[in-house]
C-alpha cells in the first residue's frame, strides 16, 4: 500500500534568486508523517505551509506564498519535483525569501531530491479523487480537471510569437514521465520584455544559465526539447496544483494558463467539495461517474 514519504537526509543547495538576483541557501529536511510540505524563513523565524490558503500577491510571474510578515516566492518548480518525485513531508529551510532558479527547470530539484534519497513512513498516503469536472475561465485562458484513473495533464500555449504560436502536450504523469519529460524543461521569457522586468526590479538574477530567452527571430540559447515551453508550463501547473496539499488523481486541461489561472483554479477547487474526495492511493478508483450519478445530490 502506497505510503508517504519524505527525504531519507537533509538535502542543502545554495542558488540566486530568478528575480531578486540574491543568493540563497536552501536545505530540504526530513519531516514526519502528515506533516505536509512546508517552507521555513529561518532568517525570521515564520514556517509557510505550502497550501493555497497561504497563497499571496498577484501570482503573474512566479508562485509565492506568504504568512505573517513572512513570504517565499518562486515555490512553483521545486515542489512541482517534490510532488512528483513522491515527497509527501519535508521542511524547506531559506535563509532568503526566493527559492533559487538553479537552471530555470526542476531537474536540478529531482537530482537533489534523488541523492537524498526517500524513506516510507508509517502512514498512508491521501490523494485527492476528482469525481466532477471543475472549470475556471478568465477571458480567452481555461483550466479545467475532469475524472480520471490517473493523474494526467493536457497543456496548450498560444503566444503571439512565430516560434511558439501553438503548442500542445498531453501526458500521464507518472514519476518516470516527470523526470524524463517535463523536469528539464526550462523557464522562458521574451528578450523584449526582460529590459522591462528589471526595471521593475524583476528577473535580476536571470540570464541565458537559467532561463530560455527568446529574442524576434529565435531563442537565444539551445533547446532541450522542441516544445520546451509547454513543457514547462505542465512543469508550472503541476508545481502549483502541489498547493492543494495532496497529489491529485484527474486529468488537468489548461488552455492558455499561468500560476495566476493555476492557483486561482486549486482554491477554487477546495471550495468544491463536492466535486472530489480524499482516497487512500490504495483505493481503487472509483465507479465511472454515470453510474454513481443516482446516488449524489442533486446539482446546486
Ligand atoms: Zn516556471
Amino acid at each position: 500500500m502506497p505510503a508517504q514519504r519524505t527525504l531519507r537526509q537533509v538535502a542543502p543547495v545554495t542558488g540566486i534568486g530568478l528575480h531578486s538576483g540574491q543568493k540563497v541557501s536552501i536545505a530540504l529536511k526530513p519531516a514526519p508523517a502528515n506533516f505536509g510540505i512546508r517552507f521555513l524563513r529561518a532568517d525570521l523565524g515564520v514556517e509557510i505551509p505550502a497550501h493555497v490558503s497561504c497563497l499571496g500577491g498577484a501570482q503573474q510571474l512566479q508562485t509565492g506564498l506568504r504568512k505573517d510578515n513572512a513570504s517565499v516566492e518562486t515555490v512553483e518548480h521545486l515542489l512541482s519535483a517534490l510532488t512528483s518525485l513522491g515527497v509527501d513531508n519535508v521542511l524547506i529551510e531559506m535563509n532568503q525569501a526566493e527559492v533559487p532558479i538553479m537552471d530555470g527547470s526542476a531537474a536540478p530539484w529531482v537530482y537533489l531530491i534523488q541523492a537524498a534519497g526517500t524513506r516510507e513512513l508509517a502512514a498512508p498516503r491521501r490523494t485527492i479523487e476528482i469525481l466532477s469536472p471543475v472549470e475556471v475561465r478568465d477571458g480567452d485562458k481555461r483550466i479545467a480537471v475532469y475524472p480520471s484513473k490517473d493523474f494526467k495533464v493536457t497543456y496548450t500555449i498560444s503566444f503571439d510569437h512565430p516560434l511558439l504560436r501553438h503548442q500542445e502536450k498531453t501526458l500521464d504523469i507518472t514519476e518516470q514521465v516527470f523526470v524524463d519529460e517535463i523536469a528539464p524543461a526550462r523557464t522562458f521569457g521574451f528578450l523584449k520584455e526582460v529590459e522591462m522586468l528589471r526595471q521593475r526590479g524583476q528577473a535580476l538574477g536571470g540570464s541565458l544559465d537559467n532561463a530560455v530567452v527568446i529574442g524576434e527571430t529565435g531563442v537565444l540559447n539551445p533547446l532541450r526539447f522542441d516544445d520546451e515551453f509547454v513543457r514547462h508550463k505542465m512543469l508550472d501547473a503541476i508545481g502549483d496544483l502541489a498547493l492543494l496539499g495532496a497529489p491529485i488523481r484527474g486529468h488537468l486541461v489548461v488552455q492558455r494558463g499561468g500560476h495566476a489561472l493555476h492557483t486561482a483554479f486549486a482554491a477554487e477547487l477546495l471550495r468544491q467539495p463536492d466535486a472530489w474526495r480524499y482516497v487512500d492511493a490504495s483505493a481503487p478508483a472509483a465507479a465511472p461517474v454515470a453510474a454513481r450519478v443516482p446516488a449524489r445530490q442533486p446539482a446546486r
